[in-house]
């Protein structure tokens, strides 16, 4: 059986920079959904134009395109153990239609870690993020700053500030995941799933939280 693992939280709470860690614990591949428009956006694909316009604004992508770009996603032979995904689903319709992926590939969510924090942390952290042009790595100019200025610690590439994270935007976007993507708590809270994690705490913190809710799920 497949197993999956969906991390939860406003964006900024530290999604991310916690896939990093997990998926390389866990032997699982981190799948971001920001981070594949992104590179479609990079690619100048037919995706990337459509996500764009969504993107700039705050927006969700609409779920039909989200949700086919996903199952392209996990159908690929690296997902054949499962995946950890960060930053889908984000609507109950994308939930559902997780439901009804996993059936077909006989997977299974085993755990979603949901990390709370803060407005006022979030829009701090957004401000601050500097993000890698290569594969998404995260820094923050305060928090997690990369060894030398503007250039990634693991591979080395260009650190940019990305377009969305503009405080106009970033409030828009925390407004959409309260409205849109909250639901999901108590839906994975229903299903005996939701492990809250507090994520004010520094980053290595939120880490040995997360790993100790995984172990205790019997996940690692
Ligand atoms: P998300 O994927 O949920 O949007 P990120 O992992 O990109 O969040 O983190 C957002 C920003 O906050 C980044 O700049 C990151 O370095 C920083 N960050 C992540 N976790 C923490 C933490 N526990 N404390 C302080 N800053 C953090
Ligand atoms: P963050 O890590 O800060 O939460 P993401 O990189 O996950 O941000 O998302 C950036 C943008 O990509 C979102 O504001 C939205 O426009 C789009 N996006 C990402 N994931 C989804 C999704 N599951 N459904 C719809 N839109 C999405």
């Amino acid at each position: 059986m497949r197993k999956y693992i969906v991390l939860l939280g406003p964006p900024g709470a530290g999604k991310g920079t916690q896939a990093k860690v997990i998926s390389e614990k866990m032997n699982l591949p981190h799948i971001s959904s920001g981070d594949i428009f992104r590179e479609n956006i990079k690619n100048q694909t037919e995706l990337g134009k459509l996500a764009r316009g969504y993107m700039d604004k705050g927006e969700l992508v609409p779920d039909d395109v989200t949700i086919a770009m996903i199952k392209d996603r996990l159908t690929r032979p690296d997902c054949s153990a499962g995946a950890l995904l960060d930053g889908f689903p984000r609507t109950p319709a994308q939930a559902e239609a997780l439901s009804d992926m996993l059936k077909s590939l006989d997977g299974r969510v085993i755990a979603v870690p949901y990390i709370s924090v803060p407005e006022a942390d979030l829009i701090e952290r957004l401000a601050g993020r500097w993000t890698c042009r290569a594969s998404g790595h995260v820094f923050h100019q305060k928090f997690n700053p990369p060894q030398k200025a503007g250039q990634c610690d693991f591979d080395g590439s260009e650190l940019y500030q990305r377009d969305d994270d503009k405080a106009e935007t970033v409030t828009r976007r925390i407004r959409v995941y309260m409205e849109q993507t909250t639901p999901l708590v108590e839906f994975y809270q229903a299903a005996g799933l939701l492990r809250e994690v507090d994520g004010r705490n520094p980053i290595e913190a939120v880490t040995a939280s997360m790993l100790a809710i995984l172990a205790e799920n019997k996940t690692i």
